[in-house]
């Protein structure tokens, strides 16, 4: 057995990590027996060693050529013997899928000999030389790097003399021709011949494949993908089977469940007389895969009865690649197939109502990500928009933008900020930073195995194709359906689930998801519809498997409602400061100009009663629950007007002649007064606590007043207050003794007993690692992990994330922004030293997390792990919260 090559004898579905997806998978289905044309694989070791020194392995041309002699004497036919010779296809495949972004090259082991001994086997000799034909052309491009649209040049000026619309209306003499051409065009090119060794070629062709791992596409794909960029492709050399030898033969694609519901049955496309890159490319129409039963009912049945036991054997749902060779199956490749978010949920499911796999299984199979993909809206369909045309709906959503006909406008409107719809008559991989950029893609051809289907569908893209009543006039940048004319930059409506197109913005209403959360009802009602059965169910044992709390941020007494429909169990943070806000701005003013104690103490008076009102009903929205309210943190300059604004004013004014208002003096004095070169670091948090006197026994009393409300009004208030932004035990201790004093004073008062937990965020790195002294004197800990983050790296969120950060992106220095997923490494590790100390020095110590990462999926996995109670993070996240925190625990 080699290190570097393995036949598809010796592999299997596990060894992925060396042989690839596609390469495990062919050797998995021939162990069970099914017919794959033999092969071997070329490992992703290879390929990493090339990467790495630009050269092949050593010892690497040897095992290929041991066995490629086993493979010829298994065949009984050699590469490049003139009468019917082998021809093989070289085709990449890495660990994780990365359809059409890598190269595929097929026939090789044709020459200008070779060609003449394959013409002369009865019947073939037009196929020989169409076969030829395709291998200089792709081998021209992909390998040898001559521009693609060259050699259609070509194609089409020979098209056109014989006024023919299709390649298969070329005689033999006209290929032989191509052929001629495409070779001239090759040398001129390149200043090298196309080779005639076929061992060349494959050696050419397998060092084609590896390089195309770094090419600009794959790299695009594998960024947006998040798969590493070390791991490199294996390469799979296989003999060729033909579906293009005639009427029965041909190619197509299975599904063994519909990919975009996860209906059961039976899903695909065929093309008869037809290879299998024509199905893929939608260049020709194919038809539903079912007429394959009136074609061909033998290969049909075999097929149904192949698809049935790759179910069975993965588990899953599984597409398929085939090719029938004068009636003969051919299995080309089976993965594990990709699908919508709508139906990971139905399949997962339904899979566990089998038994198939159990409801642990079927919790992992779904995330985060693809529930909040069914939380979009949709179209309203109330609303009576004309529908322009209608295809084939590929990938589900609702998208609405300006049309755009190629990648590069995509690319540029959406940087501007527009939503765009790229509409192509078909998608290539180069077309794939359009398809990034764009809301939907709009095709005019090919299925729902085309490309532009099945990248859109990976990607979470809203994707309608095979819209054929669609004219595209390039040239002019233009649609037409009819008699109705659409150009670049117009608004058109795409709907992902039914198909429709519609022109301009059709207003957008709730999922059927969202409202099933927003219903807050613990069973779905008739809505059986997009899946919310399955939602249901999964949610259910996420639940009852989750040892994490989900909480929610939530500042008004309606987001706490919409956050406990949605399964929050309490809230984590509750901003005050916007409650300072909006008509309440001049109380504030107020308060931070008065000019002595006592008309800070009248200022705050009057805010007192407002900030009462807004506690009890967030308490009542949440009775019974738990609420953590964060007392003040940010710099008070936030609540005043703009220092630049104002001085424009008063300038104004003055170069006027008018007289200045003396109110817009005094505050410009005081912005001035009270500016700070970096305002994150400044007076704020328990800063602002304990240097602006009586402010944080305002808070705590109307927090205070409102819990005796709620109890005398029957309710259970449950009333946590957080200090924010203390890095020291002694600033906790000081505030805490001013907030117990108010406590307890107005208890005294009212004759109603008022204890409130009190607790501080861990949002500084020297509240973390002094979290032990800081745990004597708080009762519950909160990460600010955004503030943690920002402290941990010195970024200032608002000055790094956009152009510094996509550079950072770009240079590898870290995959995902730190403020959107934790960064396990620095971040990470303070927060398990806090927990660590904290706990030590206090058991029963709460601790919960309420920064934007409490709703981010791996993050969720990591507080997880870091043995939190809870998270919180946004009412619309919390659902995503429970899930994610049921599969952690799974
Ligand atoms: P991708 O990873 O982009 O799907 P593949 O390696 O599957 O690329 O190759 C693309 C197409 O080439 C396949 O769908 C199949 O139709 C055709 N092909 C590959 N290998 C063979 C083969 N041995 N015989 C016939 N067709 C092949
Ligand atoms: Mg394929
Ligand atoms: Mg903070």
């Amino acid at each position: 057995m080699g290190s570097y090559v393995y036949d598809f004898a010796e592999g299997g579905r596990d060894m992925a990590d060396l042989l690839g997806g596609k390469g495990a998978n062919l050797a998995e289905m021939a162990r069970m027996g099914l017919p794959v044309p033999p092969g071997f694989t070329i490992t992703t070791e290879a390929c990493r060693v090339f990467l790495a020194t630009g050269e092949l392995p050593a010892g690497l041309d040897r095992e290929v050529v041991e066995h490629l002699a086993a493979l010829e004497r298994a065949a009984g036919k050699r590469l490049g013997q003139v009468d019917d010779p082998l021809l093989l296809s070289v085709r990449s495949g890495a660990r994780f899928s990365m359809p059409g972004m890598m190269e595929t090259i097929l026939d090789i082991g044709l020459n200008d000999l070779s060609v003449l001994g394959l013409a002369k086997i009865p019947d073939r000799e037009r196929f020989a030389w169409d076969s030829y034909r395709r291998l200089v052309q792709m081998f021209g491009s992909t390998v040898m790097g001559v521009d693609g649209s060259l050699f259609e040049d070509v194609l089409r000026r020979v098209k056109d003399q014989h006024r023919v619309e299709d390649d298969s209306h070329l005689d033999v003499c006209d290929l032989m021709r191509i052929v001629e051409m495409f070779k001239d065009l090759i040398l001129e090119r390149t200043g090298s011949a196309f080779p005639q060794d076929p061992t060349e070629q494959l050696r050419q062709a397998i060092l084609a494949v590896f390089a195309s791992w770094n090419g600009e596409r794959a790299r695009l794909y594998r960024r947006r993908e998040h798969i590493p960029d070390g791991l490199g492709t294996a390469v799979n050399i296989q003999c060729m089977v033909f579906g293009n030898l005639g009427s029965d033969s041909g190619s197509g694609v299975a599904f063994t469940r519909d990919p975009a519901t996860g209906r059961p049955g039976l899903y695909g496309d065929y093309l008869p007389n037809a290879q299998g890159e024509d199905v893929v490319s939608g260049v020709r129409d194919a038809v539903p895969l079912q007429e394959l039963a009136t074609l061909d009912p033998v290969s049909f049945a075999r097929l149904r009865g192949y698809m049935g036991q790759l179910e069975t054997h993965y588990r899953d749902l599984c597409d398929i690649e085939f090719t029938i060779e004068h009636g003969v199956l051919w299995m080309l490749q089976t993965r594990v197939g990709k699908r919508t978010a709508q139906a990971a949920f139905s399949i997962a499911s339904q899979l566990a109502d089998e038994g198939l796999i159990s409801t642990d299984e079927a919790l992992a199979r779904v995330d985060g990500d693809m529930l909040a993909r069914l939380m979009f809206p949709r179209f309203d369909t109330g609303v009576a928009a004309p529908v322009l045309t209608r295809g084939i709906p590929a990938s589900p959503g609702a998208a609405v933008g300006v049309v755009v006909f190629d990648s590069g406008e995509a690319v540029r409107r959406a940087a501007a900020g527009e939503e765009v719809v790229l509409v192509r008559q078909e998608t290539t991989p180069d077309d794939l930073p359009g398809m990034i950029a764009a809301q939907a893609v709009l095709t005019s051809r090919g299925g729902k195995t085309s490309h532009a289907a099945v990248v859109a569908r990976g990607m979470g893209k809203v994707c309608v194709c095979g819209a054929d009543a669609l004219a595209i006039d390039l040239g002019a940048r233009r649609f037409s359906v009819g008699d109705v004319v659409v150009s670049e930059g117009e608004t058109i409506s795409v709907d992902g689930f039914e198909g429709f197109v519609r022109l301009g913005a059709v207003p957008l209403v709730d999922s059927a998801v969202m409202s099933y959360f927003e219903a807050g009802s613990p069973a779905p009602d008739a809505a059986v519809q997009e899946g919310v059965p399955e939602v249901h169910r999964l949610m259910e044992h996420a639940d009852a498997t989750r040892r994490l709390g989900v909480r929610a941020n939530a500042d008004t007494p309606q987001d706490a409602a919409r956050a406990r429909r949605f399964g929050a169990e309490g809230i984590g943070l509750c901003r005050t400061e916007h409650m300072f806000l909006g008509a309440r701005r001049p109380l504030v003013e107020a308060m931070i100009l008065a000019p002595t104690e006592n008309d800070r103490e009248v200022a705050l008076a009057a805010l007192l009663p407002l900030q009462r009102e807004d506690f009890t009903g967030i308490l009542a929205a949440m009775d019974g629950l738990p609420v953590t309210i964060r007392l003040l943190d940010p710099p008070l300059h936030e609540f005043l007007p703009d220092r630049t604004d104002l001085a424009v004013r008063l300038a104004r004014d003055e170069a006027l002649g008018r007289t200045q208002d003396p109110r817009d003096t005094e505050l410009l004095a005081a912005v001035t007064r009270m500016h700070e070169e970096n305002p994150m670091l400044g007076l704020r948090g328990v800063r602002l606590g304990l240097v602006k006197r009586g402010l944080v026994a305002m808070q705590v009393r109307a927090i205070a007043e409102a819990v005796v409300a709620r109890k005398r009004a029957g309710g259970d208030p449950r009333a946590e207050i957080m200090v924010p932004l203390v890095g020291a035990v002694e600033e906790l201790h000081l505030v805490r003794q001013e907030v117990e004093e108010v406590l307890s004073t107005v208890a005294r008062e009212t004759g109603v007993p008022v204890t409130c937990p009190i607790g501080t965020m861990i949002e500084l790195p020297r509240a973390a690692l002094t979290a032990g002294r800081i745990a004597s004197r708080a009762e519950f800990f909160s990460f600010g992990t955004n503030d943690l983050t920002q402290t941990t790296w010195g970024f200032s969120r608002d000055d790094v994330e956009a152009e510094f950060f996509a550079a950072y992106l770009d240079k590898g220095i870290f995959e995902t922004s730190p403020f959107e997923t934790i960064d396990r490494e620095g971040v990470g590790r303070l927060v398990e030293i806090a927990v660590r100390e904290g706990r030590a020095a206090r058991p029963d110590l709460n601790i919960g997390v309420c920064g934007e990462h409490g709703g981010d999926p791996s993050s969720v996995h990591f507080f997880h792990e870091a043995g939190l109670d809870y998270v919180s993070c946004s009412p619309f996240r919390v659902p995503v919260a429970r899930l994610e925190a049921g599969r952690a625990a799974l």
